[in-house]
């Protein structure tokens, strides 16, 4: 019985994880690798392991750096179910379909020049149709009810309280009348985040696997956050600016609309308009729309005061890249949700290319920045930033409510281990820094052995 680290062991993205038992391979997530451009492509093209050799795959949340590599899995011969909650059934696909279009332009924008150049053309990660082959292998698994998913492994889910439709799993490993209990806590949410509701404890398990993204960090009660934003809000109203907002396009878009309702609800600021300029935002709030089980009971009660919480009538879904541009044209006040969240492609660049100079606007950033990404270099305090080719001077006002955050901070995850109490606890999902101080609270608390996996390295049980 082993568990191999493939992916996102000591990064936090490109998740894939592997149990191994009674010759059985299950792959839990099969995440995209993002940094780096050129060491991203060679990760995300080299797959460690044989597809067809895995029994079985489990996704744990629709967010790409867990699912976005599953098509290239697929083209390359893994042809078994992909089990995931009822939610992520619905929403991986609207990621992985949205992941193969940029693919696809990424490849043509190349070739344009590489043909130029008289090199050999540029492939696509994968395309489209691989896309769609994949996404019919998707298999819905309720919370709660195990499913015996490979000879030898049985595996039981509860609630993330990271994201809708996310899963922490519990897997009992039986092999020659031994039975080993291995949980995964990744990504790992927290209590009392909006419309989600919060992250369950599992049953008692041997060795536990938990992601560490803020290993050595607190964050402020998301309540200040929303305040801030308020505040930001307000200034930025008042200068004629716009609130420019980096989201990623699934659950946190949603947030933030979501506290801009309440915000706008409360009565202190105009209710100017929201633009969420993002097709695929759009079509996730449709999936949350339809989705009511998954929520918590604030949710369900400001849903039933507002009748619909994600699309009241300041709220506009700008759809076609005309539309956006128009957005992009018009003068302030107002507010702009755009994805990528960490502004590394997509319609938000448009708008900081068009809006960083400008003093009067702000820049608002209420997620998780990779490193190598332009949002980690604007959060690290960059104040000229390279977009599309072109240096600019960013003059508008610039916050970072990580308070915002879907991940638990670090005290979060020690409550959850305190708890659990593992007899070993293995550390992956987070960048150096934060695995080795979480690691470090771990042991001087004797909470449990701790194991700081490298990528390629496995784990006997
Ligand atoms: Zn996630």
């Amino acid at each position: 019985m082993k568990i191999h680290f493939w992916g996102g062991a000591d990064t936090v993205t490109g998740s894939q994880h592997i149990l191994e038992c009674s010759d059985s391979l299950v792959l839990r997530d099969c995440g995209m690798f993002q940094g780096k451009r050129e060491e991203a492509e060679r990760i995300n093209r080299t797959l460690p392991f044989r597809p067809d050799s895995l029994a079985a795959m489990e996704l744990s949340h629709a967010h790409i750096d867990h699912c976005g590599n599953i098509p290239t899995l697929c083209a390359r011969g893994y042809s078994g179910p992909i089990w995931a909650t009822y939610p992520t059934v619905d929403l991986a696909p609207v990621m992985v379909r949205d992941s193969a279009r940029i693919q696809e332009q990424d490849a043509a924008y190349l070739n344009q020049k590489t043909n130029r150049k008289g090199l050999p053309p540029v492939e696509p990660l994968y395309t489209i149709d691989e896309a769609e082959k994949c996404i019919r292998q998707f298999r819905p698994n309720p919370l709660h009810k195990p499913l015996d998913i490979a000879p030898g492994i049985t595996v039981t889910t509860y609630e993330a309280g990271h994201i809708l439709g996310s899963a922490i799993s519990r897997y009992r490993l039986h092999e020659n009348g031994r039975e080993v209990h291995v949980g995964f806590t990744i990504d790992f949410g927290r209590k009392n985040l909006p419309l989600i509701r919060d992250p369950e404890m599992m049953p008692p398990v041997d060795v536990l696997v938990s992601e560490s993204t803020y290993g050595d960090r607190l964050h402020g009660p998301a309540i200040d956050a929303s305040k801030q934003l308020g505040d930001i809000i307000a200034r930025t109203f008042a200068r004629g600016g716009k609130v420019l907002i980096p989201a990623f396009a699934l659950e946190r878009a949603q947030e933030i609309i979501y506290h801009i309702n309440a915000l706008y609800l409360q009565g202190t600021l105009p209710k100017l308009n929201v633009y969420v300029d993002s097709p695929m935002a759009a079509a996730v709030t449709k999936i949350f729309d339809e989705n009511d089980a998954g929520f918590d009971d604030d949710y369900k009660k400001l849903k039933a005061e507002l009748g619909c919480m994600l699309s009241p009538p300041w709220v506009k879904y700008v759809g076609t890249g005309e539309e956006s541009k128009a957005v992009t044209a018009t003068l302030g006040p107002h507010i702009v949700i755009a994805a990528s969240g960490m502004c590394e492609h997509g319609r938000i660049l448009h708008h900081l290319k068009a809006g960083v100079g400008d003093p009067r606007n702000s820049v608002v950033i209420v997620g998780y920045q990779a490193e190598n990404t332009l949002g980690r270099r604007l959060v690290d305090g960059e104040r000229q930033i390279k977009i599309f080719g072109d240096q600019h001077d960013v003059k508008a006002e610039f916050a970072n409510l990580d308070a915002f955050s879907a991940h638990a901070d670090r005290n979060e995850l020690l409550a959850y281990f305190r708890i659990l109490r593992p007899k070993k606890i293995v550390l992956v999902h987070g960048e150096t820094k934060q695995r080795a101080a979480l690691a470090a609270a771990i042991r001087d608390e004797k909470i449990a052995d701790v194991f700081l996996p490298k990528r390629g390295d496995t784990l006997e049980l």
